[in-house]
């Protein structure tokens, strides 16, 4: 394989050339200028046509792992991947569900006495900045919208972290996406933000203190647990947007 980053030109292998895209040119030639593909991430997509895996080490830490998610889901995209898309989406689901579980304990156990704003530091946001960024500016739908799943899933705490508003600026229109989505759902949300449950209004339980339990909605009746009420989205479930007046009484 030989890459020219400068100029956006690389040599395609003949695994990429493959892909259903360059079924047809195949025959005409075997260099082609990729405009506007990140060379990394090109580069990532052909290791993965080769061994079957998701190999980048960026992949899998937290500073880089959801931008390096976004930039391979364009070129799976470019080179029409399904499978390795699917992959992509599956990776990040996973990464996002542990995300927001973090994020919910973080928001339960923080000290009382200490300014709510101060809930998340930047070295928990910088990631989820650098990939909220990357998935807009590229206008990747299923990513975006992945995001919003998760926003919701962290219970919208982040919005009164000072450090989370600067995804918010990063990203514009996410910060308008997610204000409609808690328009949608939830219009007593600004007084709920501020409302921490430490046991479902169900089952009693805290979930927080279960491997993989995580709240699903807070509300004037505490909070319900991920055994009590319907999936959220992130979860694999299917809780439709509007359904959420249904756990206020
Ligand atoms: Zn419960």
């Amino acid at each position: 394989m030989n890459m020219n980053t400068k100029r956006d030109r690389v040599a395609l292998s003949k695994g990429l050339l493959e892909s259903e895209r360059f079924a047809d040119v195949e025959a005409k030639r075997s260099e082609i200028t990729l405009e506007e593909q990140n060379p990394d991430a090109v580069g990532w997509v052909i290791e993965w046509i080769y061994t079957g895996e998701l190999t980048p080490p960026a992949l899998y830490k937290e500073d880089t792992a959801y931008e390096t998610c976004a930039e391979m889901f364009k070129v799976a995209d470019y080179f029409l991947l399904p499978e390795l898309r699917q992959l992509l989406l599956e990776h990040m689901r996973n990464l996002l569900c542990k995300k927001a579980i973090e994020w919910q304990r973080a928001y339960q156990d923080f000290p009382r006495e200490k300014p709510r704003s101060q809930y998340l530091d930047w070295d928990d946001v910088h990631g989820v900045f650098r990939g909220v960024e990357v998935a807009y500016r590229l206008g990747l739908g299923d990513l975006t919208q992945m995001w919003l799943d998760f926003i919701r899933a962290t219970l919208y705490f982040p919005l009164v972290s000072a450090e989370f508003n600067h995804v918010l600026d990063a990203a514009p229109s996410f910060a308008v996406d997610v204000l409609r989505q808690t328009v949608r759902q939830n219009k007593t949300l600004m007084i709920e933000l501020y409302r921490v449950a430490e046991s479902c209004a169900c089952c009693g339980e805290n979930p927080l203190d279960r491997e993989g339990g995580h709240f699903v909605t807070m509300g004037y009746g505490g909070g319900q647990c991920n055994r009590c009420a319907l999936k959220l989205v992130l979860f694999g479930g299917d809780r439709e947007i509007d359904d959420e007046f249904a756990d206020l009484p």
